[in-house]
């Protein structure tokens, strides 16, 4: 059974240790997490969940690979991962993530975008979309683009490197005007302990050649839709706290320079 931690920033968050995670069958509305982004950012860089078996627990998402081994994209039930060159390769089953979150997507909202211009824009356009009342949000783009600014990051030889040794790993890159998808969550400021807030979005072209953690783009025109969610079940290691909600200067500056590359 797992253990309702209650609310964290709007989202029922409830935690389950791994030998119950297959047992969970999840609801339309709930996502469902690997591990924390805090014991991430403690380097534990090894998880046990397998790609298999995250991918019983929705068809889109994202996150990471063991040892930081590229950035992982869920689209369409299918794992993919953006190597650092930005490559796009599927994941084997049995492929093991230390920090991965999906959800078995349905379009609750849509609309149309058409020729926007930056990270701050576009999401803001999916801010407008999103209920005022939603926590988190799932969100999935289709489009052209007109060009992206992607990040990748080399797989990691020591089980725990310094932040500095992963934030050193990391390469960014550029891609020109193609047809992508762009999948992601909206998680609030409170679940910094958990998830990275605001916006997280991963993008993978669409013949799935090339992709890579999102760090800013253009959009010609395509369509947004979007599913909020309810519930949050997290699958936690031992000795890993779920719900350190509230704000923290250091982890904040830390996940600035990981995850948005400022
Ligand atoms: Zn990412």
């Amino acid at each position: 059974m797992p253990i309702d931690d209650g609310l964290i920033g709007g989202i029922r968050v409830s935690r389950l240790r791994r030998s119950e995670a297959a047992d969970e069958v999840p609801n339309d509305n709930e996502a469902f997490q690997a591990s924390t982004l805090d014991a991430l950012l403690r380097g534990e860089l090894r998880g046990d969940l397998t790609i298999g078996e995250l991918l019983q627990q929705g068809d889109l998402g994202l996150g990471t690979l063991n040892l930081l081994d590229g950035e992982l994209i869920v689209v369409d039930g299918e794992a993919l991962v953006a190597r650092v060159d930005g490559t796009v390769e599927r994941v084997p089953d049995d492929a093991r993530t230390p920090f991965a979150v999906v959800c078995p997507f349905t379009a609750e909202r849509e609309c149309a975008i058409s020729a926007v211009d930056g990270f701050d824009a576009v999401t803001a356009v999916v801010d407008e979309l999103a209920p005022p009342d939603a926590a988190c949000v799932a969100v999935r783009i289709d489009a052209r683009i007109a060009w992206a600014h992607l990040r990748s990051v080399a797989k990691q030889t020591q089980a725990s490197p310094t932040l500095a040794a992963a934030v050193a790993a990391q390469v960014e890159f550029d891609i020109g005007e193609t047809d992508a998808t762009v999948v992601g969550f909206r998680f609030p400021r409170d679940a910094a302990g958990l998830e990275l807030p605001g916006w997280h979005l991963h993008l993978v072209t669409a013949d799935r050649s090339a992709g890579g953690h999102l760090l800013d783009l253009g959009v010609l025109e395509g369509r947004i839709t979007i599913e909020r969610q309810t519930e949050l079940t997290v699958q936690v290691p031992a000795g890993v706290d779920v719900g350190r909600a509230g704000a923290d200067a250091r982890r904040d500056a830390a996940l600035d320079e990981m995850e948005r590359g400022r």
